[in-house]
């Protein structure tokens, strides 16, 4: 099945492609292939062809909310970093492809003096990771608060228009997820603002951030906090913080972070997801949600 796949798209479609540098957790093992199309229809077609083919596909973004297994991960990995990166500002309107990373677009808003993307500047993701998941930070905003349209790919159908009105957006989540469907375009609507408001809001992200640890990779929050609850928090209570597997350790900063410590295996990362779940679970009988998404073989 792999083989017409590589045979028409010699030179684009990658064998064996390691994941982790891909990745903001810098785990995990090789996608059995991999592709980076230059341009949308040439994406569109590998899609098509590996849908067809019965060729598990999977998009990915800035890889900063993923936690990639080890070993080989099957099917086909399509990253649309290059071919979905334009970017069109008309007046507060901003028109932009899903591949473009929240920094860069959340920069071009601060440039144009529109406001509404501040919580953006420091997320390490994709505007289509971002759409799918309405990545947000708390009253700073959310995806959700800006979104007119969207243009997406879904299997069968081709491209298809979606209002926001059609989608439901939760926290950390969208109905986007019930579906099999590509992020190509968004269409936002900001607001008007002065670039002295604007540093204000980032300032507040800033503060934010501060209890967040840096310096070592990871991939931001692990589990979603559950209503009336903080996940970091409850960790701590478990007296989990700076428990170790190997090269992975829930962070001594922050419960809900598991960084690598360095060459940390995904393997190791998940041992201490079940390690958490299962101490919250005993001591306050609660069952924490992942919010990261696990790409395994099942
Ligand atoms: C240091 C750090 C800080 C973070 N802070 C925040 C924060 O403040 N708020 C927050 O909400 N999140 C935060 N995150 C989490 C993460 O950055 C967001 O969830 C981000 O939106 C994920 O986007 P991504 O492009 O990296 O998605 P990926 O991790 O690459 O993928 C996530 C999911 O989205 C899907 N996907 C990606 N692109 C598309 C597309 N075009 N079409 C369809 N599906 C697609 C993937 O297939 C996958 O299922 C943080 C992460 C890190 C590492």
């Amino acid at each position: 099945m792999t083989g017409s796949l590589l045979k028409d798209y010699p030179g684009i479609i990658e064998i064996k492609k390691p994941l982790a540098p891909l990745t903001t957790m810098k785990v995990g093992g090789q996608a059995e292939m991999y592709a980076e199309p230059a341009r949308e229809e040439e994406a569109l077609d590998i899609l098509t062809r590996a849908e067809k083919e019965g060729i598990r596909w999977r998009i990915i973004g800035g890889g900063s909310n993923i936690i990639v297994v080890d070993g080989v991960l099957q099917g086909l990995v399509v990253n649309l970093g290059r071919c979905c990166s334009e970017m069109k500002v008309k007046g507060a309107y901003i028109e932009t492809g899903s591949g473009v990373m929240l920094p860069r677009l959340s920069r071009l808003a601060e440039e144009k003096e529109l406001t509404g993307l501040e919580f953006a500047f420091s997320i390490p993701g994709t505007v289509g990771g971002a759409v799918r998941g309405n990545a947000g930070m708390g009253e700073l905003g959310e995806m959700k608060d800006l979104i007119q349209a969207l243009q997406v790919w879904i299997p069968g159908k081709g491209r298809t228009k979606l209002s926001a009105s059609h989608i439901h957006f939760g926290y950390r989540t969208s109905s986007l997820k019930n579906q099999k469907n590509v992020i190509l375009k968004v269409s936002m609507q900001l607001s008007p603002g002065d670039k002295k408001e604007i540093e204000k809001i980032k300032k507040k992200v800033n503060e934010r951030r501060k209890g967040h640890p840096t310096g070592y990779p990871s991939a931001g929050s692990i589990f979603k906090n559950p209503p009336g609850y903080y996940a970091g928090q409850l960790i701590e209570e478990a007296g989990l913080l700076g428990v170790s597997v190997g090269g992975a350790q829930i962070s001594q900063q922050h419960g809900n972070f598991i960084i690598n410590k360095g060459g940390a295996r995904a393997g190791e990362v998940l041992n201490l997801v079940d390690m958490v779940r299962e101490r919250v679970a005993k001591t306050r009988n609660i069952n924490l949600d992942l919010e990261v998404e696990v790409w395994d073989n099942c």
